[in-house]
């Protein structure tokens, strides 16, 4: 490990709570790797310290911030800029210090792009199926619809969300979206529910999986458990997929690039996946 002193430049992530965090062991992982002077902690900042905990990043000249829950959507008050996707999808999750100014990012909708291209998935064209209208869905509605789809179809168990979320996507992509599940094949579906993650350990989104089958690939946003009871249905009925694992590598990979004004090398996303996540 480099040495902390006089010139290390610091890095965190904030929210409430964050003790589960996995960005810290990340983020000093890739610098360590790079050999990059830069420090990575976490801090649990309540919603009412928010204003305060900004102020302390432009005093003690913080690099970078990463944001989580509850704050993503709170702490562009505070930011001097707010980028192009970030804005439209209307939270933040990487602030990087300029020179004194913070501009506000969201690498959540290219972090999950990169880890469908990373397994080889090219959305252009394709009929898509997105399970659930929640946080996590807006940023792969947004991505997906800039990347010329043939279809994109958003089902959700409240269907009010659902349409919702596709009226948003209309209204900053110009892409139409439709709430009901019309055809009999899907080439990409997403679940970006929480259902199969604790306390939903056992529940899936849909119950009947029939139309998956093996020219179908699949993509869970949950990492943890590795697989899910969607990925493992689907599995069976001979689709390839992936967990969300991925996303969350690749949209900390960004924010590390944005931090610190590197290009990491193409072979860091499997380095962290045996070193860092020890699969
Ligand atoms: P959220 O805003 O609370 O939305 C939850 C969504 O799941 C809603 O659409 C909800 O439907 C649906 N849902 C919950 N239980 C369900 C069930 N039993 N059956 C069917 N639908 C159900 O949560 P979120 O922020 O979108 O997060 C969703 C998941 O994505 C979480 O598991 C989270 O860990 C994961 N995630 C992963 C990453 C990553 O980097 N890989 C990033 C962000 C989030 P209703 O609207 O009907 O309630």
């Amino acid at each position: 490990m480099f040495e902390i002193n006089g010139r290390t430049k610091h890095l965190a992530i904030i929210g409430h709570p964050i003790e589960h965090t996995f960005s810290p062991k990340m983020h000093n992982f890739i610098s360590k790797k790079m050999g990059l002077n830069y420090i990575y902690t976490a801090f649990e900042v309540a919603p009412e310290d928010l204003g305060s905990a900004i102020a302390g990043i432009r005093a003690l000249g913080f690099s970078g911030i990463n944001v989580t829950a509850p704050h993503k959507r709170r702490v562009m008050q505070y930011l001097d800029e707010i980028a192009p996707q970030a804005q439209m999808l209307g939270t933040v999750n990487t602030v990087v210090n300029h020179n004194g100014r913070l501009i506000g990012y969201n690498t959540d909708a290219d972090g999950f792009y990169r880890s469908l291209l990373h397994n080889g998935i090219e959305t252009k064209n394709k009929d898509i199926l997105i399970l659930g209208a929640g946080g996590a869905a807006k940023p792969v509605c947004v991505m997906l619809a800039q990347h010329t789809p043939k279809s994109i179809t958003i089902l959700n168990r409240t269907v009010s969300k659902a349409e919702e979320l596709a009226s948003y996507i209309h209204k900053t992509t110009g892409f139409s979206v439709e709430t009901e599940k019309s055809r009999k094949h899907y080439d990409i579906v997403i679940n970006t529910t929480s259902a199969g993650m604790a306390p939903q350990l056992e529940r899936c989104p849909i119950e009947d999986m029939s139309f998956i089958d093996r020219n179908t690939f699949v993509a869970d946003m949950i990492y943890n458990p590795a697989q899910t009871v969607f990925l493992r249905r689907a599995k069976e009925n001979g689709a390839k997929g992936i967990n969300g694992l991925g996303m969350l590598i690749y949209q900390g990979i960004i924010a590390y690039e944005l931090f610190t004004g590197t290009i990491l090398p193409d072979s860091i996303y499997n380095t962290i996946v045996s070193e860092v996540f020890g699969q």
